[in-house]
């Protein structure tokens, strides 16, 4: 087990160069709020470093393939991605762990799919609940009636800002918790920051934190457990870089039964079909997602093949958008799927 935690680590410019932050002497384990209000700051300071590539000493050519795909992707956009396995917790690389990993950001739109599974789960919507979007969107005349579907689609924002005042924000946070965010996913990774979650919000703000997710900050990692739990039903794993032999799956716990997880995907297929994510159509490689877009950031959790999932990904931009962070992620797949197929017949899954 020890192997999983000596990293071999990339960067793009010369090939083995040791990241500053896989030493983890310089950064201690932030796991407080103060703390990661701390970096939250620091970052805008901090030079812009080499891209470092994190793949597990026993990768398989499957999990190279990934982390070049990753790199190739992202180009010189400042950000992150993980990708990872949804059934194992098998993480097969992270690109620029100190975004990804060890500074966490405002999820934004992403934070919807929390508030979906509590209004769920809650019994607050069905899928087929439809809510009248009139205004007050990022959309200016609104969607008109919309449902879950394409709430998420579309990323409707008074869509979830309706639900979430429903919910009331103990049952949001309860929620949050319940898929690993609020806490470091114990990843054997060094310098992980644990996110936020508030302990209070007034009433007044609640429907702006089921929207825009202000005040929740979260790691690129614990969104691709989150996005992982969704698909594999309700396993919330404890992350582990580690090549795909003999690997052992660690699972932090199971949602409980009756937590409502289905009913999103199609949300996430639309999302890329028709709404925010547009950018990672591809015709021939099926993608399901959602993106986030706020405070000069962008992400977009995903899964391919939407149809039979066998990685999840989270891209994290900054600057950027969600929009192009679905490009980075459209990219990654393509190459994965379709460029190179010879490439994902000797896939270690
Ligand atoms: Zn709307």
């Amino acid at each position: 087990m020890r192997q999983a935690t000596r990293l071999l680590v990339l960067t793009c410019s010369l090939g083995l160069l040791l990241s500053p932050l896989a030493g983890g002497a310089t950064r201690p384990r932030r796991a407080r709020t103060s703390s990661v209000r701390r970096a939250r700051r620091t970052v805008p300071r901090r030079p812009p470093g080499p891209p470092a590539l994190v793949v597990p000493v026993a990768a398989s050519a499957r999990d190279v393939a990934v982390s070049e795909a990753a790199r190739h992707s992202l180009g010189d956009q400042q950000g992150a991605v993980v990708a990872m396995d949804p059934y194992t917790g098998r993480l097969l690389t992270v690109l620029n762990p100190y975004l990804g990993l060890s500074t966490a950001y405002e999820p934004c739109s992403v934070f919807k799919i929390v508030v979906a599974i509590g209004g769920l789960t809650e019994h607050v919507i069905t899928p087929d609940t439809v809510y009248n979007c009139a205004g007050g969107c990022w959309f200016w005349p609104g969607h008109g009636p919309i449902n879950l579907r394409r709430a998420l689609a579309v990323s409707c924002n008074p869509y979830f800002e309706w639900v979430g005042e429903q919910l009331g924000y103990d049952r949001i946070q309860k929620y949050a918790h319940l898929l690993g965010l609020g806490s470091p996913t114990g990843v054997n990774l060094p310098d992980e920051a644990a996110g936020r979650i508030p302990l209070s919000v007034p009433m007044s703000r609640v429907g702006h934190l089921s929207s825009h997710a202000k005040g929740v900050d979260t790691t690129a990692i614990q969104l691709a457990v989150l996005m992982s739990a969704v698909i594999n039903g309700g396993i919330v794993f404890e992350p582990q870089l580690a090549g795909p032999a003999g690997f052992v799956p660690k699972e932090r716990w199971r949602l409980p039964p009756q937590v409502v997880v289905g009913g999103l995907t199609e949300g996430f297929l639309a999302a890329v079909n028709e709404g925010s994510a547009a950018n990672a159509f591809d015709p021939d490689v099926i993608v399901a997602g959602k993106t986030g877009t706020c405070a000069g950031v962008g992400w977009f959790a995903s899964y391919a093949p939407a149809d039979k999932p066998e990685i999840v990904t989270v891209v994290f931009v900054r600057p950027g958008t969600g929009h192009v962070a679905s490009a980075v992620a459209g990219r990654l797949y393509q190459s994965l799927y379709k460029v190179s197929p010879a490439t994902t017949a000797t896939a270690g899954y």
